[in-house]
């Protein structure tokens, strides 16, 4: 029985009426409640560390019990701007209120005007977008391949380093060299290979007339902030133009002026062909973006690849919005100027304690390399005490803040660490 047009009963006003006068409020759950049903109902794939936050605003979170947190993590580099950003807001409040979607067989007017931005940025990259960071890499992948599909070289080899990180999605896990996330989840695709960071040798033994590409983070992220030597990546670069080999960059952690530049490679004057961006650029709304330079771009033809939310309205709106935002409060020279500051207060309390071997990264993508293997330990005694950020395996500290922190932010940073390692 097919349903005529006219059987279709009309909207009762009783259905459109705002029905939250008279429902009852919901009572907020506690953590043991949250903790009880995430137990029974989510997959156990997170180790997660018991707390519930439940509203930020710049630096600071809150959880369930109304305790206060200085956040040095900024949900792993994604809070670039800070918790809660009014402009940002007010954008994806707009569009939820215009237009959420419509696919890409149509124009979309944030997603346009973000390219034309990132365009602006990356001298002169086009932008393709998709919702994450391993989704960029995918993307980053078959770019390489099809490109060299087209001009028949034969070369399908992707090249990346030694305890990198890309992402979680079989091209992005297969370009990750840490044994750790493949284990059981075989057979990886074929044509993948690892080399150790920052060991030019190494790599130049490894490239022949199969590479299609190398792609490498700037600054690694989830190993513990280990940085390219900018001499490495310029010497990268060489490599790749003698044999006809892309460079992809993957900042998804580093960009987005992390750093104090908006992309990390910047800092090494190299030019990649490819970028791969997610993490920071929508402030917590998922967005992700690969960035090709005109040439490469010509691979991704029509119907090659696509992404159903990719470049959605709300996305986008998040990522002009704060784009913006990072522009009109200068966050990259913030994050500069606190970086600095911050990487001299660690080696300074580490030489007094002797617990630091070692500070890296730049601006705000900081870790200290921890003497002694109590890196959970000082991470849970903080978040205890009102300080977030994570501990990598078990003698890093990672931080990477939202870029608006102030020197008060860092100072107290300190006196949270001075506090948990008397603790531990
Ligand atoms: C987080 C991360 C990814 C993966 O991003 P998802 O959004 O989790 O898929 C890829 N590359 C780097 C460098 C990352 O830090």
């Amino acid at each position: 029985m097919s349903l005529q047009i006219e059987e279709i009963p009309p909207r009762s006003l009783e259905n459109q009426r705002p029905k939250t006068q008279d429902q009852k409020p919901v009572a907020p759950a506690t953590l043991e409640e949250l903790q009880a049903i995430d137990a029974r109902c989510g997959i156990q794939n997170y180790g997660r560390l018991p707390v519930a936050f439940k509203r930020g605003s710049g630096a600071r979170l809150w959880d369930e019990s109304g305790k206060e947190y200085l956040d040095f993590l900024g949900g792993i580099a994604v809070v670039t701007l800070g918790h809660s950003h009014p402009k940002v807001a007010a954008a994806i409040t707009h569009q939820a209120n215009t237009l959420l979607h419509t696919s890409n067989m149509f124009y979309i007017e944030p997603q346009v005007k973000l390219a034309e931005k990132l365009s602006e940025l990356s001298g002169g990259k086009r932008a393709f977008f998709c919702n994450s960071g391993t989704e960029a890499n995918e993307a980053a992948i078959k770019i390489a391949r099809k490109w060299q599909h087209n001009k028949g070289t034969g070369r399908f080899e992707i090249i990346s380093a030694l305890d990198g990180f890309h992402g979680r999605t079989y091209g992005g896990l297969s370009a990750t060299g840490q044994p750790k996330y493949h284990e059981g989840f075989g057979p990886m695709p074929e044509g993948f290979y690892y080399v150790p960071l920052n060991d030019i040798e190494a790599l130049s033994s490894v490239i022949n007339e199969q590479t299609a590409a190398i792609i490498l983070e700037p600054i690694q992220g989830e190993s513990g902030i280990r940085p390219a030597d900018d001499e490495y990546l310029r010497a990268v670069r060489e490599l790749c133009d003698e044999h006809g080999v892309l460079l992809i960059f993957d900042e998804v952690q580093c960009g987005i002026g992390r750093t104090g530049k908006f992309f990390a490679h910047e800092w090494s004057g190299v030019t990649p062909d490819v970028i791969t961006l997610a993490k920071g650029l929508g402030n917590g709304v998922p967005i992700g973006a690969l960035l090709a330079t005109d040439e490469v771009a010509t691979a991704l033809s029509p119907g090659t690849h696509g992404c159903t939310f990719g470049g959605n309205f709300l996305s986008c709106a998040a990522g002009l919005a704060t784009l913006e935002v990072l522009e009109e409060e200068e966050l990259m020279q913030n994050a500069l100027v606190q970086g600095e500051y911050f990487a001299r207060c660690l080696r300074e309390w580490g030489s007094e304690n002797g617990l630091i071997a070692e500070v890296r990264g730049r601006g705000l993508m900081l870790s200290a390399q921890l003497s002694q293997p109590v890196a959970k330990d000082i991470m849970k005694a903080s978040l205890e005490n009102g300080f977030v950020f994570n501990a990598v395996g078990d003698d890093v500290l990672r931080f990477l803040p939202p870029l608006c922190i102030t020197q008060n932010d860092v100072d107290e940073a300190i006196d949270k660490l001075e506090q948990a390692r008397t603790a531990v």
